[in-house]
């Protein structure tokens, strides 16, 4: 019997035992390609070299420094290439061990930068629904998702939600997606007017969405509009990049293909490629001056922030990535997923969708194409394409349709950016096999 909780209970797992690239081995020796990089984590594959080396070497000199004695070269190293290539107007990093910390500090980031101007009559959020930005009180509070809330209410932060610009179920037949993109975008300045803008500190918004839709870009023009939105109301921008951020989208940033820079961001996975764990909240320059001149301090802290080991995996990973040029590949190889994907299922008879950016992709299932009615939840699709792909030797990370009883079930891909083109074509393969 195994002890531990985080496993499902009544379920069996393989155990994993070891990596290699792109692929995973239990301990019965069979191969697993890992197309979903756990949960879009895996950036580089498994055990990748160069990145085990750049971690012994730090292992041997300083594993863990406390921050409230020391930084590290790891750490600053780490922040100024975080900062070399961040979004317009991001000075400053804060770096946690994971996406729900990152989204929780942005949070408190955002909160205390109000504080410290003297408005203090600032207390909501609006998020959007079908959200899902991390597990903790405050990051769950902005998560869309009302059931995964409901237990834990009365202590979670202020929220409000809109729905997301998600063209696939909310566009209607005679209208474009710009026009859809302006009037999600619309929505939000709708519940800022409701809510009064002067009480609102943020909207928090994925830029690609991920695990609860299953890789859903905006609409084109949608997050311009929010941005103006947000800067007319004195609102400031939240994006969350944890599971879209860090190149998975075949830029570093998603945002920039939007043409939006956000006054704070978060990354995590792909940061550390599941080498370490880590996160980062990144801070606007206004938000860092009015602590600065301010309180002096971000009323925050953890034990692990800015771990040196973990900063140094980072690192190499980010080095890996610029110097392989693997960007490149996440675009190339993402639009023969993309195409592969169409040529398989484009006329699938349980395939609502499929949309998606670089290596992060999302195949929508339905029971009905016409009316895009999802398949009962009952059913527990996702699990079962789960497992059928697992038997294949093929992870995939589906999600299913439970989230405000509004979506169906989908399955996300997310491979590693040095996959090549036999990888995607064995993918897409056993993917239609377990569907
Ligand atoms: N935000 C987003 C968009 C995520 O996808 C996730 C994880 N799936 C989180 C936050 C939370 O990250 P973590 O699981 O590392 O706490």
């Amino acid at each position: 019997m195994s002890h531990l909780l985080h496993r499902q209970i009544h379920h069996d797992y393989p155990v994993g035992v070891s990596g290699q690239g792109v692929y995973l081995f239990d301990a019965a020796g069979k191969a697993y390609l890992d197309a979903s990089g756990g949960a879009a984590v895996s950036c580089l594959g498994h055990q990748h070299p160069e990145v085990l080396a750049a971690m012994h070497a730090q292992l041997d000199k300083l594993a863990y420094a406390h921050t409230s004695f020391f930084t590290s070269e790891a750490a600053e190293a780490l922040g100024d290439e975080l900062i070399a290539h961040a979004p317009a107007n991001i000075s400053h990093v804060y770096l946690v061990s994971g996406g729900s910390e990152a989204v929780e500090a942005a949070l408190k980031m955002a909160r205390q930068y109000f504080v410290e101007r003297g408005e203090t009559g600032r207390k909501h959020f609006i998020a959007r629904r079908q959200s899902y930005h991390g597990n903790t009180l405050g990051a769950l509070a902005v998560g869309g998702n009302a059931w995964r809330r409901q237990q834990f209410a009365p202590i979670l932060i202020d929220s409000d939600y809109i729905d997301p610009c998600y063209e696939y179920r909310y566009r209607q037949a005679d209208e474009t997606a710009e026009a859809y993109g302006r009037r999600a975008a619309d929505a939000l300045e709708a519940k800022l007017l409701e809510l009064g803008p002067e009480t609102v500190i943020a909207f928090v918004a994925e830029t690609v969405v991920g695990a609860t839709l299953g890789a859903v870009p905006a609409a084109p023009g949608y997050l311009r509009r929010v941005r103006e939105i947000c800067d007319r109301h004195g609102i400031l921008l939240i994006l969350d990049e944890v599971m879209c951020g860090m190149g998975r989208t075949g830029t570093l940033h998603a945002c920039e293909q939007d043409g939006v820079a956000p006054d704070l961001m978060t990354v995590a996975k792909g940061l550390g490629g599941g080498y370490a764990p880590i996160g980062a909240t990144f801070v606007g320059k206004q938000i860092y001056d009015a602590f600065a001149q301010g309180s002096g301090l971000f009323q925050h802290g953890h034990t692990y922030v800015g771990h040196p080991l973990a900063c140094a995996a980072a690192l190499a990973v980010q080095h890996v990535i610029r110097r392989d040029g693997l960007l490149d590949n996440v675009e190339t190889r993402g639009r023969q997923l993309e195409q592969a994907l169409r040529e398989r299922f484009d006329e699938h008879p349980f395939v609502g969708d499929i949309r998606g950016r670089g290596l992060f992709w999302g195949v929508e299932l339905v029971a009905d194409r016409e009316t895009k009615a999802p398949f009962d939840a009952k059913l527990r699709l996702h699990a079962r394409i789960k497992s059928e792909a697992l038997a294949r030797g093929l992870m995939v990370y589906p999600m299913g349709g439970t989230i405000d009883g509004r979506s169906g079930d989908h399955v996300l891909l997310a491979p590693p950016f040095i996959s090549t083109a036999d990888n995607v074509e064995v993918i897409v393969e056993r993917l239609g096999e377990a569907i």
